[in-house]
C-alpha cells in the first residue's frame, strides 16, 4: 500500500494488505453484543479479534482496484489509509495474528470462548431463547 519501499510491496506477490477490510467495534460485554458477533463471524471471510486497541471485525475482501499484477489500479488517487500504510513492518514480515491477543474465525471458535467467558450462556436465560 504504502509508497516506499517499493521493492518490498513489489517482492509481496498476493499484496496482502488488499484482501481485506478491518472495522474497529466497541468492546462487547453483554451476551447481545457476543450475539450480534456469532451472527457477524458465521459468514465466511468473517472473523473478529481483538488487539491492544481493541477489538476489530476482519473482512476478506479483494480490493477491486488491485489489479493481477499486483499493482493499484488507482494508486495517484488511492484513498487515504492506503498512503498512511506503514510497510516498515506488516502482513510481509509476520502473520498479522501475532499481535492478536483473541482471534476468532468462525462461529464454533467464538461460541468456545463464550461457553467459558459465561458460565450460563447455555443456560436457560440464554440470549435468544
Ligand atoms: S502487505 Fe506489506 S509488502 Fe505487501 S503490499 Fe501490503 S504494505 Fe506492501
Ligand atoms: S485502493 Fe489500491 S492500495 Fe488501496 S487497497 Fe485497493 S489496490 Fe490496495
Amino acid at each position: 500500500m504504502s509508497a516506499a519501499p517499493v521493492d518490498k510491496c513489489d517482492r509481496c506477490q498476493a499484496s496482502l494488505c488488499c484482501n481485506y477490510i478491518t472495522v474497529a467495534l466497541d468492546t462487547p460485554r453483554t451476551k447481545a453484543d457476543f450475539q450480534q458477533l456469532l451472527w457477524q463471524v458465521s459468514h465466511q471471510g468473517v472473523e473478529v479479534y481483538k488487539e491492544k486497541q481493541g477489538w476489530c471485525l476482519l473482512v476478506y475482501s479483494r480490493c477491486e482496484h488491485l489489479q493481477a499484477d499486483g499493482r493499484c489500479a488507482i494508486y495517484a488517487s488511492r484513498p487515504a489509509i492506503c498512503r498512511d500504510y506503514d510497510n516498515a513492518f506488516c502482513e510481509y514480515d509476520a502473520p498479522a495474528e501475532k499481535g492478536f491477543q483473541l482471534h476468532f474465525r468462525n462461529h464454533a471458535e467464538l461460541l468456545a470462548y463464550l461457553r467459558r467467558r459465561f458460565r450460563r450462556w447455555d443456560g436457560p436465560s440464554a440470549p435468544g431463547r
